[in-house]
């Protein structure tokens, strides 16, 4: 076990990293991280940050050195440095790189779930040009073309409708190797964010409902109103998806329910997810603490609700007429605000989300949005 007051070293410096920070303080550790800006949202709250590119691989296996166990707070991650850090540090690597490995590549990623019986899209791989034309033959139209590295949020997507010329999807995404996939006609989107710990026990946040809004997570409801099959369904193949992969931390499946009620597996995030961020309020205890209490070979924490809840992303969008009105979104008392210390809104950029609470996580979501809407516009108080 590595006890409190043990140090943690965190491969990135993101919004991730710094709640899996907040987390590790507050339980005694220290923090470490490595990530290419200075003033990171970890970096911000963290004992040490060392400024180095990912494939830097001495300054990697230098700050190994330096921490008690390696995680990550993000799968774009190079492989490669996951692995000096093992070989190299004084501790583990939790998840182990090869889970960083699959998940960080969409061909590996979807290859590793078919072969072992997860259900998917049907899809293919795209080595070159001429492969997407045979592709598109099987797969036929709608269809989504993903590169198949480095993606997140959309990027590196480009949908190709039955009149698009696939050259222009082709170029859209840099003209690489990709996965074309067929287009879901889903009812929504789900997810589960599971823990396993060095023993092999899980833990889960229940399936919660995901709206996106231009390919980005806008909106997360808890506990998702569903027949319990799926429910149990979903819950079952995030174990099975957890324990396949051999993980130790955290991963998230995101799901598409088709309306016929089937589940198809989308991504796996090796690590916290956007749509736990609920459980930072509203959980006895968050994804960021389990993530901390897996990583550490502690006893994971109970993950029930405390009330019902949702969660709205807050993004650079939000200070497209200057700086937003927080008196008017922190007026109501049962809102709680995070922001990720990140100096620049880029639009699309998330830089801090709002958890609301209410009788249902419905009425929460309605409460979170127009405390958003509230924000925009407006001047500081
Ligand atoms: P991803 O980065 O693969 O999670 O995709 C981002 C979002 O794009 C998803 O959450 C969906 O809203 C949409 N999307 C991605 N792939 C598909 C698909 N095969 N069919 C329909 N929508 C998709």
């Amino acid at each position: 076990m590595i006890s409190p007051g043990a140090t943690v070293g965190v491969l990135g410096g993101g919004q991730l990293g710094r709640m899996l920070g907040l987390s590790a303080r507050r339980m005694g550790y220290r923090v470490h991280t490595l990530a290419p800006e200075s003033d990171s949202p970890l970096g911000q709250i963290a004992d040490r940050t060392v400024v180095a590119d990912y494939d830097d691989l001495d300054a990697v296996a230098d700050f190994a050195r330096g921490v008690d166990v390696t995680t990550f707070e993000f799968e774009n991650v190079p492989f490669a440095a996951a692995e000096t850090a093992a070989d190299y540090g004084q501790g583990p690597v939790r998840p182990k790189g090869g889970v960083l490995h699959i998940a960080q590549h969409r061909r590996r990623e979807k290859d590793f779930l078919s072969q072992t019986g997860f259900p998917t899209a049907d899809f293919e791989h795209v080595a070159d040009r001429d492969a997407l034309t045979h592709a598109l033959e099987h797969i036929g139209r709608p269809a989504v073309l993903k590169t198949a590295g480095f993606g997140y949020d959309g990027k590196g997507q480009s949908v190709i409708r039955p009149d698009d010329d696939a050259d222009d999807a082709w170029h859209a995404i840099g003209a690489g190797e990709a996965v074309l996939e067929a287009m879901v006609d889903f009812d929504r989107e789900v997810s589960v964010v599971g823990a396993r710990g060095v023993d092999g026990a899980f833990t889960h946040f229940g399936v919660t409902e995901n709206r996106h809004r231009d390919h980005i997570l806008d909106v997360c409801l808890p506990d998702a109103p569903l027949d319990s099959n799926i429910a149990d369904e979903a819950v079952a193949i995030a174990r099975g998806v957890l324990e396949s992969l051999d993980v130790v931390g955290v991963l998230c499946v995101e799901f598409f329910l088709t309306k016929s009620g089937e589940l198809l597996v989308n991504e796996l995030a090796p690590r916290p997810h956007n749509s736990g961020h609920f459980s930072f309020d509203a959980c006895v205890t968050s994804q960021f603490e389990q993530q901390l209490r897996t990583v550490c070979g502690l006893p994971m924490g109970d993950t029930r609700r405390l009330a019902p809840s949702a969660m709205v992303n807050l993004l650079g969008d939000c200070w497209a007429n200057g700086d937003p009105n927080w008196g008017a979104a922190l007026a109501d008392p049962s809102i709680k605000l995070h922001l990720y210390g990140k100096a620049e809104p880029r639009p699309g950029r998330k830089m801090g989300h709002i958890t609301a609470f209410a009788d249902t996580s419905e009425a929460a979501a309605e409460k979170a949005l127009a405390v958003r809407a509230s924000l925009a516009g407006a001047t500081l108080d």
